[in-house]
């Protein structure tokens, strides 16, 4: 399917869910791409590595702001390009990621990257077997060795845990000296406090303390729970749960597609003690 109506198919999965008919499937791309452009631009995509042109038919780019090729949106432009900035040798690095999509910067880590390890938590599966493609893992109780991991790439999964503190931790013990987890959150809740919005009790048992949010999820028609709106103190819950800093980036760049809400991308770095070629005296 060409990548711009693979993005609106994605979209209408988030806004309706995944049980559209084929019939309403095609009335809605039509009638999408019949609406006026609210930004078009051309420019060179980082995650299809081409001359494109961005299109967006709706004010919401986050969602909306896709490239004609490949169908990637903003934020997925965004991290790849952060990527790329900071750890220029990404292609030779051992690179987990966490509930990749099948676009944008997964599709170009999958194909680029020789030890790359895609995994997704299957609840019923053992944690550290592979499931068709995947490694089964918890981001809350990784089976990876400590210290043997570059980067941990995730892209919009932190707003969906429920122990975060956790998976802090966990990507602080596997990551080596040196390497980073790079990732997307929508920092909804900006400069107010992080707020949690729903709590897994130990039975198991889910309490909303706010009304319930989902998000689109590739593998489950029930999308997922959003769990936290965070806020830039996101930084200070990682340092306080795993004593590692956070860079955020932030990138808007029309000549890239890069414009769009909530499109911070967050470096958290593990520090390699050895290396002190460029340390400030
Ligand atoms: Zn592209």
């Amino acid at each position: 399917m060409k990548g711009s109506n693979m993005a609106i198919i994605e979209d209408m999965k988030r806004r309706y869910g995944a049980l559209l008919s084929k019939r309403t499937k095609y009335w809605v791309l039509l009638s999408e791409k019949k609406r006026a452009p609210v930004l078009k631009n051309s420019g060179y995509c980082p995650t299809c590595v081409q001359e494109v042109t961005f299109v967006a038919r709706d004010a919401w780019l986050r969602d909306h702001y896709c490239c004609s090729n490949c169908g990637s949106i903003p934020r997925e432009r965004a991290l790849m390009l952060t990527i790329e900035t900071y750890f220029p040798k990404w292609r030779s690095l051992t690179i987990h990621e966490s509930s990749p999509g099948n676009r944008g910067a997964s599709k170009r880590l999958s194909q680029e990257v020789s030890q790359y390890i895609r995994s997704q938590y299957f609840p019923d599966q053992k944690p550290g077997s592979i499931v068709g493609e995947f490694r089964c893992e918890n981001l809350e109780a990784l089976t990876f060795a400590d210290e043997s991991i570059d980067l941990h790439v995730t892209q919009d999964v932190i707003e969906h845990v429920f122990h975060p503190s956790k998976v802090f931790n966990e990507i602080a013990r596997t990551l080596k000296p040196g390497g980073a987890h790079i990732f997307t959150v929508p920092i909804v809740n900006k400069y107010k406090p992080s707020k949690l919005r729903a709590r897994l009790s130990d039975d198991g048992q889910i309490s909303h303390l706010e009304p319930p949010v989902y998000h689109g999820n590739p593998i489950s028609d029930q999308g997922s729970l959003v769990t936290i709106d965070w806020g830039f103190d996101i930084c200070r819950h990682i340092f306080e749960s795993c004593g590692l800093f956070t860079h955020l980036v932030y990138i808007d760049d029309l000549s890239k597609g890069i414009r769009a809400e909530y499109i911070e991308v967050l470096i958290t770095v593990k520090p390699d003690k050895n290396d002190t070629k460029n340390a400030i005296p």
